[in-house]
């Protein structure tokens, strides 16, 4: 019986956020795709100590793992099953300045546990969706940048004035994503919280806005851009209170492809690419553009 409520409520939430939120509200406002950068191809660009790199060149275009339901980072449209926001064009940017076309790469939608497996498997060349660099991970997957620092927050319903922080999640049902750094982090500084995980984000803003869950915890740069969407009934509250510094995610031998993104992370970030693209994209969620953090170029392993 609970478990057909619980069905029910999902396929009402899903149909509730693809409307928008709210019957008669405007339709949410996508990346600004007339001011993204255009990335300029290197031409003769070769990276032979690169399996990766050779493997994909061989193939003709990269593959690249992303997210596709996290608002104004990674989105795709349903319709035409194009990529859009921020973690993507980064992705483009990168693919530009190892010598391929962004317009030619194959996105792939990889949820948040199963990303080391991918790149562990070679399912895709790399993976760029708010990919926290951490220690743990970097015993199985590369880290190039990082190109974004993010911190852990919180996602209330508008209505709700009882949570102002993690430690008020005593006893509250608190919904993260399965494999996630604020998934685990919960789980080990605030026991008492009660967590439920989905492969994906959006399956707990929709369990949020019909009820099932009091809160949505994870990257704050993920959670404005869902309160963006649904202003009148989600807000963030609270300071971010982690750490999350975003990485694009390479298989963990290939040093080369790493140290390739390192650079062409550094020189978009230079000639302005990267905030041309933030603007566009993730900085419609409200917050200015900030300084990308240095990139941690460490050793070959
Ligand atoms: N940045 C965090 C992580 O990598 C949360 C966002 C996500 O699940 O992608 O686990």
């Amino acid at each position: 019986m609970r478990r057909a409520l619980v069905a029910t409520a999902l396929v009402l939430a899903v149909a509730a956020t693809t409307a928008c939120g709210k019957e008669g509200s405007p339709p949410a406002k996508g990346p600004r795709t007339d001011r993204l950068p255009q990335y300029t191809v290197a031409t003769g660009f070769k990276l032979p100590g690169s399996p990766t790199w050779n493997k994909a060149k061989k193939r003709g275009h990269l593959i690249v793992g992303a997210k596709e339901d996290q608002p104004y980072l990674g989105e795709k449209d349903p319709a035409s099953g194009r990529y859009t926001g921020f973690d993507i064009e980064i992705a483009k940017m990168v693919a530009a300045s190892i010598g391929f076309d962004p317009n030619t790469t194959v996105f792939k939608t990889i949820a948040s546990a199963n990303r080391e497996t991918a790149l562990q498997n070679g399912q895709i060349d790399y993976y760029v969706g708010t990919y926290t660099i951490n220690d743990n991970r970097k015993k199985l997957v590369g880290f190039a940048g990082p190109y974004y620092l993010a911190g852990q927050s919180l996602l209330v319903r508008s209505d709700e004035n009882d949570i102002k922080g993690p430690q008020d999640l005593a006893g509250k049902r608190v919904c993260s994503a399965a494999g996630s750094t604020p998934y685990q982090r919960i789980e080990a500084d605030y026991p008492k919280a009660d967590l439920v995980a989905y492969d994906a984000y959006s399956v707990c803003v929709d369990n949020l806005l019909t009820y099932q869950v009091d809160a949505v915890t994870t990257d704050d740069a993920i959670l404005t851009g869902y309160a963006a969407k649904v202003p009148d009934e989600l807000k963030v509250v609270g300071k971010p209170f982690s750490q999350e510094p975003y990485g694009i995610g390479v298989p963990r031998s290939d040093n080369a492809l790493r140290f390739a993104i390192d650079d062409a992370l550094e020189a978009n970030e230079k000639n302005g690419n990267w905030k041309k693209a933030y603007d566009a994209t993730l900085g419609l969620s409200g917050v200015p553009a900030p300084q990308p953090p240095p990139i941690d170029r460490y050793p070959a392993s």
